[in-house]
């Protein structure tokens, strides 16, 4: 039995705009992870403002050698020995990395998220529109980090991260950090009563198309299985009616922006 309902944490969770961090590969960073946790890297990438966009989409239409360029600067940029990937399906499965792998791109298969606790281990995960969840736990220094969009957040792929934190690395949950990033918003959002039913099933579903604010349903998922909802943040910027610097996949792109976190 969860100690608390999904229902009784209704509370707005705390907002935080990331910052463009200064460098030549467009990553927007938390602030407050990156003034409390140096050891961390973490973030999602833009748009950029450079001729030609930081689209680091490996299965869109751009040939992939040019993505490829852009996840080369990526792990240069980031220092990471690895920086693994994989193609997403919108499933629950986490990926545990206990090996540093050889060094380069990882480019898995059928995992929507991952966790670890090596340095020089970063992890990534494709979005536009779709929540990048970031999960730490300073204590233990582990770090899941999950692509949520709503047939992942359904599915339970946040409190599977969760959950491979306290199982594996030993974490509390009233110590996580979590933050979901860069993603559409609640007032751009309309959805079918299906996804209501999904996201929020203590719930009885609209009866017709809906805005839902996916990130505060995050949100109030992880305060459900322990996560301090002090201890998470959501994101200022939406990517679908925000000023450009992410791609939407409602807006039409086909481009795909990394949230990325690992430890250095
Ligand atoms: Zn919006």
């Amino acid at each position: 039995m969860s100690p608390t309902s999904s229902a009784a944490v209704s509370v707005p969770a705390r907002v935080v705009a990331e910052e463009l961090v200064p460098g030549d590969v467009p990553l927007w960073a938390h602030p407050e992870w990156m003034r409390d946790l140096p050891w961390l890297v973490q973030g999602t990438t833009g748009r950029g403002d450079g001729d030609e966009a930081f689209d680091l989409g490996l299965s869109g239409i751009q040939p992939v050698g040019a993505a490829l360029d852009r996840w080369r600067r990526l792990r240069a940029y980031t220092g990471a020995r690895t920086v693994a990937h994989s193609r997403q399906v919108h499933r629950a499965e986490v990926w545990t990395h206990a090996e540093r792998g050889a060094p380069g791109i990882l480019v898995m298969d059928g995992y929507d998220g991952h966790a670890t606790s090596l340095d020089g281990l970063l992890l990534a995960v494709g979005v536009a529109d779709c929540v990048p969840v970031s999960i730490v736990d300073p204590v233990r220094r582990a770090v899941s980090l999950v692509h949520s969009g709503w047939r992942g957040t359904a599915a339970g792929i946040v409190e599977r991260g969760i959950a491979i934190l306290r199982g594996t690395y030993g974490s509390a949950p009233a110590d996580l950090r979590l933050h979901c990033g860069p993603a559409i918003c609640g007032r751009c959002y309309e959805v079918g009563p299906e996804v209501h039913a999904g996201v929020r099933p203590g719930e009885p579903p609209p009866s017709a198309p809906t805005c839902i604010d996916l990130r505060q349903a995050i949100a109030e998922r992880a305060a459900a299985v322990g996560v301090s909802p002090e201890s998470v943040t959501v994101s200022a910027h939406c990517t679908r009616c925000g000023p450009g610097a992410f791609f939407s996949h409602r807006a039409g792109s086909h481009a795909r922006q990394m949230g990325v976190l690992g430890i250095r």
